[in-house]
C-alpha cells in the first residue's frame, strides 16, 4: 500500500509571520490526519521558523528548490540541499514547471538537483508535466517520459525508491483547469510503467505519484479515487490553512 502524500507549494507568498501563522493553523487542523503524509513548502526565508514551530507535529516541511551543486562554495544566491536539511526540512520540490519555464531549468539541471537532494538525505518531489501545445499535438506522454528519463538519469534502484513524482500538466497549474481524473490516471499509469521499465515493477509499484494542477477541496476525492494517483501537489488552494486542511482530510 502506498501512503498518500498531500503537499502544499506556497510559492513566493507569505512573509515570515504569515507563514508561521498558516503553519500553526494547519497543525491544529490536520493533527489527526494519519492516512497521508502532509508536506508544506514555504519560501526559503521562512523554512527554519516553520520547521521549529512544527517540531513534533505530523507536518513535514519542503524547500521549493535546491542548488544543483552540493559542494559549498562561491554560488551566490544558491542554497545547498544539506543547508535545507540543516534547516529542519525533509523534502524538496525539484523541477517545478515555473523553474523550467522562467528560470531555464533543463532535465540535466533537475537531475543534478535530484542527486544533490538525495545525497543530503532529502526526499525530492520531482515535477514533470507537458505544456498545452504539447498535449494538443499528441506529445504529452513522450514529453513526460523524456523529463522522467532525464531527471532520474543514473539513479540506482535505492535512490529511485526515495523519490516522489508530481505530474503537473502545465496547462492546469494556477488556471482553474484541472485534468480530468481519467487524464490524470492515464498519465500516472504511463509514469509508473516508465519507472517499471527502468527499475523494475517493485520500485514502480511503491512509488508515490502525485497529481498537481488546480487541486481544490471540491475535486481532490475524485482525483484520489484513481488507482495510480497517490496524492496531490497543491499551489493556490494550499495557501489558506482551511482549504488545504480540507484537501488533506479528503477522506
Ligand atoms: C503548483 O504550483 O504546483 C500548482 C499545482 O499550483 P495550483 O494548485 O495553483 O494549480
Amino acid at each position: 500500500m502506498r501512503k498518500p502524500v498531500i503537499a502544499g507549494n506556497w510559492k513566493m507568498y507569505k512573509l515570515l509571520g504569515e507563514a508561521v501563522d498558516t503553519a500553526l493553523a494547519l497543525k491544529a487542523l490536520v493533527a489527526n490526519a494519519n492516512h497521508c503524509d502532509v508536506v508544506i513548502a514555504p519560501v526559503f526565508t521562512a523554512l527554519k521558523n516553520v520547521t521549529s514551530r512544527l517540531e513534533g507535529s505530523n507536518i513535514k516541511v519542503a524547500a521549493q528548490d535546491c542548488a544543483a551543486e552540493s559542494k559549498h562554495g562561491a554560488h551566490t544566491g544558491e542554497v545547498a540541499a544539506d543547508m535545507i536539511k540543516d534547516a529542519g526540512c525533509s523534502h524538496v520540490i525539484v523541477g517545478h514547471s515555473e523553474r523550467r519555464q522562467f528560470y531555464g531549468e533543463t532535465d540535466a539541471t533537475v537531475n543534478a538537483k535530484v542527486k544533490s537532494a538525495l545525497q543530503a538525505g532529502l526526499t525530492p518531489i520531482v515535477c514533470v508535466g507537458e505544456m498545452l501545445a504539447e498535449r494538443e499535438a499528441g506529445n504529452a506522454q513522450s514529453v513526460v517520459k523524456t523529463q522522467l528519463q532525464g531527471g532520474l538519469d543514473g539513479l540506482t534502484v535505492a535512490d529511485t525508491e526515495r523519490i516522489i513524482i508530481a505530474y503537473e500538466p502545465v496547462w492546469a497549474i494556477g488556471t482553474g483547469k484541472t485534468a480530468t481524473p481519467e487524464q490524470a490516471q492515464e498519465m500516472h499509469g504511463v509514469i509508473r510503467q516508465s519507472i517499471s521499465e527502468v527499475h523494475g515493477k517493485a520500485v514502480a509499484d511503491g512509488m508515490r505519484i502525485l497529481y498537481g494542477g488546480s487541486v481544490k477541496p471540491e475535486n481532490i476525492a475524485e482525483l484520489m479515487s484513481q488507482d495510480d494517483v497517490d496524492g496531490a501537489l497543491v499551489g493556490g488552494a494550499s495557501l489558506e490553512a482551511d482549504s488545504f486542511a480540507k484537501i488533506v482530510n479528503y477522506k
